[in-house]
Parts: structure tokens; C-alpha cells; sequence
């Protein structure tokens, strides 16, 4: 069994990230990053009006 930490680089903030199985945000570092990528392409190449684009937007308020 492979035990070593793999670590990568946030997205957005560029900080170093633990992969693990615990970090639900992985590649990125915390919800907000990944809610803030997200949403970028997300506005970007899911532009239909009237459509919600994530269900789950009112996670964004739970920091
Ligand atoms: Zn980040």
C-alpha cells in the first residue's frame, strides 16, 4: 500500500493541497476555491438563463 502523502497545488490559490480521501474539495484547498473555479467555467460554458447552474449554491453560504 502506497502510505506517502500525494500533494498537489490548489487551482485557484496555488497552495499546496493534501490529496486525501478526507478533502471532499480536492484538487482544491477548501469549498470556497473550488466553488469559485467552479463557478467561473461554470458561467462560462453553462450561460442558459432561467437555469440554475449548481442545485447546491446555498452551500456557498455555509462557511
Ligand atoms: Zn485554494
Amino acid at each position: 500500500m502506497n502510505t506517502k502523502t500525494t500533494s498537489v497545488d490548489c487551482p485557484n490559490c496555488k497552495k499546496s493541497v493534501e490529496w486525501a480521501d478526507e478533502n471532499n474539495f480536492r484538487p482544491f484547498c477548501s469549498k470556497r476555491c473550488k466553488l469559485i473555479d467552479f463557478g467561473g467555467w461554470a458561467s462560462e460554458r453553462n450561460s442558459i438563463p432561467g437555469e440554475s447552474v449548481y442545485p447546491a449554491a446555498e452551500d456557498e453560504y455555509d462557511q
